[in-house]
């Protein structure tokens, strides 16, 4: 059986093989898009090349990138744990075109890699294309020699690709596996597309327009290919599981955190070590990159994955800080594909074992009053906006936690009120200051508050002081 390292290597061989330059992965924050809150796709890093603004000594790539999608346009945070094939930090396999070859060579690659590399069954493979692209169509027919009813035309966005409302833009092409019919789901297009007995393993982006305005599109003179596999996707189908978190990489932090928890990822627990595992990826690949927990932006979203997983973590009973104690495993597994993490052990570690400790003090407190306040709710209820405040701004909840926390009994959050309460509190705070009677002070501390939010601004509390929000 191969594991994660070598089916990443064999898709870097075999397309270095094919006379591609083997770049290393960018980081987690792109430096070059101050508009993306953090990489989420293999193309990020090549994205002036794609336009022409740049230029480098290959024209034919290949890379293996570190991606998370826990915020901004990709957020994929609620899936995990609790599909399949979702995590906040995965690796996207990619294989790039810039103005080389188009559609027919990246289909043959394609294909070539999934049948012959890596030996799939031709018989569980079907593909979407874009409904009008009939050289896609034909390509599919011709290279794989799919019946057409496995090459099925996709109206939808999900396949046409575009960074924006003007740019390159062009249809895509997605390959997915057929895991068979124990497993629930239809395949792309049916009714049932949302299940996981149909994953989407490649997404082949055919990068052939330019658009220049909402009704003017142009072609490109040198059409170019962009490309996404998820390792832990096509890892999955190569070991013959069906979920991503069955896979060797996702087992061993899995065995770490039941080691040290002393429970098994079964039942009622199953989801939290999957939680766990994601997040203490997601955690610690961040933390490498640079990004440090706060209250804003970037380290917000970081700050929630991290107290994400620590409820999870003290939901399994543990009694002192986890999440540090399992970077060990993660290096053990991915140190030397990313030597990063090694170079950052400490930093992570000790990033970790902080923050945790800080967040433990409120939220025992917190899941008490959470447990109070969500007794006599049944199913199909909601917890009221203004608990859910209190539990963010007193306690250093993040709504998405408590909306997790709820999310087995199928308890929503009244989000109206909850941004009621969070107004309510703003124009309270507005009411009672007296300020130093200049309004221009007063504009700035009101845009600090709004921007570091009310808690740690106010620090009336020592842990709130210490930056617990
Ligand atoms: P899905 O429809 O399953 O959410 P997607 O269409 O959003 O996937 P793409 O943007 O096409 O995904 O990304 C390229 C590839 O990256 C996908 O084909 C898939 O294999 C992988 N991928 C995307 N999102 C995730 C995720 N959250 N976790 C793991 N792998 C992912
Ligand atoms: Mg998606
Ligand atoms: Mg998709
Ligand atoms: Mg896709």
């Amino acid at each position: 059986m191969s594991g994660v390292n070598e089916i990443r290597n064999t898709f870097l061989d075999y397309f270095g093989a094919n006379g591609h330059a083997k770049v290393p992965s960018s980081s987690l924050v792109p430096h070059n898009d101050p508009t993306l809150m953090f990489t989420a796709a293999g193309m990020v890093q090549f994205k002036n090349v794609f336009t022409g603004l740049e230029k480098r000594d290959y024209t034919r790539a290949t890379t293996s990138q570190k991606c998370v999608r826990a915020g901004g346009k990709h957020n994929d945070l609620d899936n995990v744990g609790y599909t399949a094939r979702h995590h906040t930090f995965f690796e996207m396999l990619g294989n790039f075109s810039f103005g080389d070859y188009f559609k027919e060579e990246a289909i043959t690659h394609a294909w070539n890699l999934v049948t012959k590399e890596y030996g799939l069954d031709k018989d569980r493979l079907l593909v979407t294309i874009y409904h009008t692209d009939d050289q896609a169509f034909d390509l599919w027919k011709k290279i794989a020699g799919l019946p057409d009813e496995k090459i099925i035309r996709i109206a939808t966005s999900d396949n046409f690709w575009s960074a924006g409302d003007t740019g390159p833009c062009g249809p895509c092409s997605e390959i997915f596996y057929d895991h068979g019919d124990h497993i629930w789901g239809g395949p792309p297009g049916s009714p049932e597309e949302d299940g996981d007995r149909f994953v989407e393993i490649w997404n082949l982006v055919f990068m052939q327009y330019e658009q220049i305005a909402p009704d003017v599109r142009h072609d490109l003179p040198s059409p170019s290919i962009d490309t996404g596999m998820g390792l832990e996707r096509i890892s999955a189908v190569m070991q013959g599981v069906h979920d991503n978190y069955d896979i060797d990489l996702f087992k061993a932090l899995i065995r770490a955190s039941e080691e040290l928890t002393s429970t098994k990822a079964e039942g009622a627990n199953k989801a939290s070590h999957r939680v766990i595992a994601d997040h203490l990826r997601a955690t610690s690949f961040l933390i490498a990159d640079g990004v440090l927990p706060s209250n804003e932006g970037r380290g917000y979203v970081l700050r929630r994955i991290m107290r994400r997983a620590m409820r999870h973590a003290h939901l399994l009973g543990a009694q002192d800080p986890l999440m540090h104690r399992l970077v060990p495993s993660l290096i053990t597994q991915m140190g030397a594909a990313y030597p990063e993490l090694d170079r950052a052990r400490g930093l992570i570690t000790e990033t970790l074992e902080l923050e945790e400790t800080k967040f433990r003090k409120t939220l025992d407190r917190g899941l008490g009053l959470l447990n109070d306040a969500a007794a006599g709710l049944k199913e199909g209820d909601s917890l009221s906006g203004e608990t859910a405040f209190k539990l963010y701004d007193t306690y250093g909840f993040p709504l998405d936690l408590t909306q997790d926390a709820l999310r087995a009994r199928n308890i929503e959050v009244d989000l109206v009120g909850f941004d009621t309460a969070m107004e309510k509190q703003k124009a309270e705070a507005r009411a009672n200051w007296s300020g130093s009677g200049d309004a221009a002070d007063e504009k700035v501390w009101f845009a600090l508050r709004d921007e570091y939010g009310a808690t740690e601004f106010f620090g009336y509390e020592t842990e709130k002081a210490e930056g617990v929000i």
